[in-house]
């Protein structure tokens, strides 16, 4: 009989605008990037996806990533804040439902020692979750594209 994953009964999830999960960590390095992501990010700042892409990105191992910058954070988060929030990649969206994150001892371990929104604020019920995974893995799919 398949077991119940750990989140079952839902998890408590509110970003405390720490920014920290903008910023490179262990190996949680890059940004990666749907083709509808690059999209949408273009066209909130104005630029054709050409544009945005010779910009901003690159890729590794043929999967579209953010470029890294001079620093360790994201070239989008100013003042611990993402400034192009409404237009933001489809990872940030989802975290912390991520399939390698939503595992027990990750999310006991390193989840939640890391990010100040874990255990606060609004429960995701079980449904939900499984809605932001799929969101996720969808995503991952398409990060060649
Ligand atoms: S795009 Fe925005 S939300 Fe995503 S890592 Fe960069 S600053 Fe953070």
């Amino acid at each position: 009989m398949k077991q119940n994953p750990f989140w079952h009964d839902g998890l408590r999830f509110e970003c405390q605008g720490s920014g920290k999960c903008c910023v490179s960590h262990g190996g949680y390095g890059h940004v990666y990037l749907t083709l509808e992501d690059r999209r949408r990010m273009a066209k909130q700042l104005g630029l054709s996806t050409t544009a945005f892409t010779r910009r901003f990105c690159d890729q590794k191992n043929e999967v579209w990533k953010l470029k890294d910058g001079p620093t360790t954070a994201c070239p989008f988060l100013q003042e611990r804040k993402c400034g192009i929030y409404e237009a933001r990649p489809t990872q940030c969206r989802t975290w912390p439902f991520w399939p390698e994150v939503l595992q027990p001892r990750t999310w006991m371990r390193d989840v939640m020692s890391f990010c100040p929104g874990v255990g606060k604020g609004k429960r995701w019920s079980k449904d939900e979750i499984e809605q932001q995974l799929n969101m996720q893995k969808k995503s991952e799919s398409e990060y060649g594209s």
